[in-house]
């Protein structure tokens, strides 16, 4: 098999492989790179990428550094070849137009369509999880980064983990999971390369993941199993998976506890008096780790009810506030005098900075001959500010540049679309089964004493 773009990255592009296309800051879009059909003497673009900030033909984008900037086709897409597209991609200086923030929304005017269309650039990008995230198929609701970056390091996903997710939803945290077990380095052991066991009730959405991730070549790492896991638990064909990190992702994940117990248990906790060759689906030689992810408090009391009955130690629940602040310096912030307000043209501010300057030399001759004292300092970086402005005494002002002070306040907003969806995160802890076996055979590996 292939080996997954996810897990073992190449430099770059390749056709048939996964790309998440980057059309700005916030807006990521997922393709599968695709060689040019019926391409004669190499000068037909074949499949193209058309996006709102142009046109890319994939043959643009292959053979490609990921991460390169990839500029619009010009109008005559037939005109061009592909050699041509790569040198220009390789060799370009970046585009003039909004070169920080990537591609600005055009606004409805048929000229800035034009403009955007021949100007517009996109970035070609290697898939990550986190990117997966940001631009899969939304079929649900689906675990956000920060939540899974917290959620597996707490269920101790490592390389070589075994992991039951239920439900796969969207894959957004089969992903993230998939990457933290994986250790397939050269020479590693089959055995030990981690795997992440997923269950998912509804018959579309786990089939469409089957394919997603027989697509992203996961299919290694990830076992999507077509299961209610409420009445059916977590066996493979009547095997244990052996895991030792669960992350529930259902809307009633105290249905699916009594099957996550080292003996077969009923739901309520009372032991099956007839477990016949049922096998624990956790690995019993290791503690287990298990996260439940549920938006509402009544959700939580039931699940952590259900975990104190069947055993589960340390359990806490954490709510994850993700909050991403945008620092700038807000320049409208400053009291700057100007016949046209407060605009921060570049002409206006060297205005200002100007009649500043002179007042302020005007005031402090004033106070020298008032105290006959000299000023101790009238270089700008110690001149008297606003209070307000904190970091204006930072020293770090530099004497060709406007003073600190007059470049702005320092202002943060919170971003207000933040993609993390709220819920209670759950944790426990389900000790292994110690008995006297057991205890044996942990003396003779590491025999206290002489
Ligand atoms: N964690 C997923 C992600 O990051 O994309 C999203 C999970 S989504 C919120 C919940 C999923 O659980 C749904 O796809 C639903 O079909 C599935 N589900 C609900 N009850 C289930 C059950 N009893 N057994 C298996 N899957 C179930």
């Amino acid at each position: 098999a292939r080996p997954s773009p996810f897990l073992e990255p190449t430099s770059r592009t390749a056709p048939n492989t996964l790309a998440i296309i980057s059309l700005s800051k916030e807006h990521y879009q997922p393709i599968t790179l695709q060689e040019s059909i019926g391409a004669v003497d190499g000068y037909a673009e074949g499949v193209t990428l058309n996006t709102r900030f142009g046109s890319f033909p994939h043959s643009t984008l292959l053979d490609i550094p990921w991460g390169s900037q990839v500029r619009a086709s010009v109008v005559d897409t037939g005109s061009r070849g592909r050699k041509r597209r790569r040198d220009q991609v390789e060799d370009e200086e970046t585009p003039t137009s909004n070169q920080d923030d990537g591609n600005d929304t055009p606004t409805s005017a048929p000229a800035k369509k034009a403009i955007a269309a021949s100007s517009g650039f996109i970035y070609v990008l290697r898939p990550t999880p986190e990117l997966w995230t940001s631009s899969l198929p939304h079929r649900t609701q689906v675990v956000y980064t920060p939540d899974y970056s917290y959620v597996l390091q707490r269920i101790r996903a490592r390389p070589g983990t075994r992991i039951i997710e239920a439900g796969a939803g969207s894959g957004s945290f089969t992903h993230a999971s998939a990457r933290a077990v994986y250790s397939g380095y050269p020479g590693s052991d089959a055995d030990a390369r981690g795997k992440v066991f997923s269950f998912e009730f509804h018959e579309p959405r786990f089939e469409k993941m089957d394919a997603e991730i027989k697509q992203h070549s996961l299919q290694g790492i990830v076992q999507v199993t077509h299961r209610d896991v409420y009445d059916e638990g977590f066996l493979i064909n009547g095997k244990s998976p052996k895991a030792s990190a669960v992350f529930l992702d259902l809307p009633a994940p105290w249905e699916a506890l009594h099957h996550l117990a080292r003996r077969k248990t009923l739901k309520g906790g009372k032991l099956d008096e007839n477990p016949g060759d049922w096998d624990s689906p956790l690995d019993p030689n290791k503690s287990a780790y298990i996260c439940t992810f549920s938006p509402c408090i009544e959700q939580v009391t039931r699940t952590v009810t259900e975990l104190r009955t069947l055993g589960w130690t340390d359990i806490d629940m954490v709510e994850i506030a993700h909050r991403r602040f945008n620092v700038i310096r807000d320049r409208a912030g400053v009291n700057i005098p100007s016949e046209k307000g407060f605009s921060a043209q570049p002409a206006d501010v060297a205005e200002a900075v100007k009649k500043l300057k002179s007042d302020l030399k005007r005031t402090q001759d004033f106070h020298k001959a008032q105290t006959s004292q000299p000023v101790s300092d009238t270089s700008e970086s110690k001149m008297d500010v606003d209070e307000s402005t904190p970091e204006s005494n930072t020293g770090d002002s530099n004497k060709n540049e406007d003073p600190l002070w007059l470049q702005g306040r320092l202002v943060h907003r919170t971003e207000n679309d933040l993609k993390t969806h709220t819920s209670y995160l759950v944790f426990a802890i389900l000790p292994r089964e110690w008995d006297e076996a057991a205890e044996e055979a942990a003396l003779a590996k590491w025999p206290c004493g002489g």
